[in-house]
């Protein structure tokens, strides 16, 4: 299994259900075969088709000439003292992107990348700083999280081991949209993954317009990177708030919620020392949140080399959430986990050694490559 593709053959990961029906078909089989394959590919996680006992021996034999279960290769593994684990993955042409596993007493958490890089530009984020790639494909997708049960061992008892999904690695997933779609239902497919739509996380810096449409395609949880109470300094620290600003992506959310019957949307707002994290800037992020449907997750800053940014003190995080809390707010501070290999929000760093210039929407994002 490698990440390239040897040859033309099709990578069943990347194919939803409707799909793998539709690819059976066209080699004249019914669609019941696209339950088995699924059955196979993430129930029992197998992924060598040979081994696929109960299908019909000569669709076996032209299965394994056109399709093949192909993943993402490993660069490198980390394992944290406190058992969270660091994936470096490689994205093919010399470029890597990174997948983590967080493990807590009642959850598995695995945090997934959308793109190679990311070309939001957001200021205080170390994949900013490696300027964008490419996009993932579904497939690949897809193949982390195949790939995270497959070196985790899928279950232990009757418990998943990986039990949520948190699009928080690199990229910004609603700038692949057409590729993250089809992953998240494979997630939810009860032939799939089976996760609940509560634990599948799709986490944006607020491209607006896409959300509007992720309303209508899919159904899944959402968080939203506020950072910052005004649009003057949200603009500073995520740029595509000059595209779309605060009220308008406030509004896209509570649209979110009505079409698809949510709770409430989660808004990670990152503690950066003396920038956004005073009394004034909590009771600001009050005003605009107070009987909404939402709840605030403050995420002390993770440092990296070359940052301008330092984290806030953790009494002026408590301050902070105090604030918002006697206002009425759901607050939690986000822990900090996997410290000592630095898999931390904000820390996914992998490789982009291409020189590229992207343009979204109307900003021109001129990257800084790192070698
Ligand atoms: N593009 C998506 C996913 C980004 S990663 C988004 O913007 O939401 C998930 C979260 O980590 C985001 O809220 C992001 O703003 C935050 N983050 C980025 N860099 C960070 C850092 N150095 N420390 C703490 N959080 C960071």
């Amino acid at each position: 299994m490698s990440a390239a593709a040897p040859n033309e053959r099709t990578n069943l990961l990347g194919l939803s259900k409707a799909e793998l029906e539709a690819f059976v078909g066209e080699m004249g089989s019914k669609p019941f075969r696209a339950r088995q394959l699924m059955s196979w590919l993430y129930k029992r996680g197998q992924g060598d088709i040979a081994s696929m006992t109960d299908l019909a021996k000569d669709f076996r034999a032209e299965l394994v000439q056109r399709a093949e279960v192909s993943v993402p290769e490993i660069v490198k593994t980390q394992i944290a003292s406190d058992g969270t684990r660091k994936w470096l993955l490689s994205g093919g042409n010399g470029q890597a992107f990174e997948m983590v596993y967080i493990p807590e007493e009642d959850r598995g958490t695995l945090c997934i990348s959308s793109q190679v890089g990311c070309a939001l530009d957001c200021s205080f984020c170390s994949t900013a700083q490696q300027g964008f790639n490419r996009n993932l494909t579904t497939a690949e997708i897809v193949g982390q999280v195949w790939l995270a049960n497959r070196e985790l061992g899928w279950q232990v008892g009757d418990n998943r081991i990986i039990t949520n999904i948190v699009f928080m690695g690199m990229g910004e997933p609603l700038a692949n949209f057409r590729a993250v779609v089809p992953a998240i239902r494979i997630f939810l497919d009860d032939l799939g993954f089976d996760i609940s739509r509560r634990r599948v996380t799709l986490s944006t810096s607020g491209l607006v317009p896409q959300i509007y449409k992720l309303a209508e395609e899919v159904n899944c949880a959402l968080a939203v990177s506020l950072h910052a109470p005004n649009d003057e300094l949200r603009s500073q620290l995520v740029p595509i708030n000059r595209k779309h600003n605060i009220a308008e992506l406030l509004e896209a959310c509570w649209h979110y919620l009505d079409e698809q019957n949510g709770r409430s949307v989660t808004f990670e707002y990152v503690m950066l020392d003396g920038v956004n994290d005073q009394p004034a800037h909590a009771r600001e992020l009050a005003k605009l949140l107070r009987d909404k449907p939402a709840k605030l997750n403050l995420i002390p800053f993770n440092p990296y080399p070359g940052t301008q940014y330092r984290r806030s003190p953790q009494a002026v995080i408590e301050k902070f959430r105090d604030e918002l809390m006697q206002r009425g707010l759901i607050v939690t501070i986000r822990k900090t986990r996997g410290d000592d290999i630095d898999a931390a929000c904000g820390q996914l760093a992998g490789q982009v050694t291409d020189r590229t210039i992207v343009r979204l929407g109307s900003k021109t994002f001129g990257l800084q490559v790192r070698a």
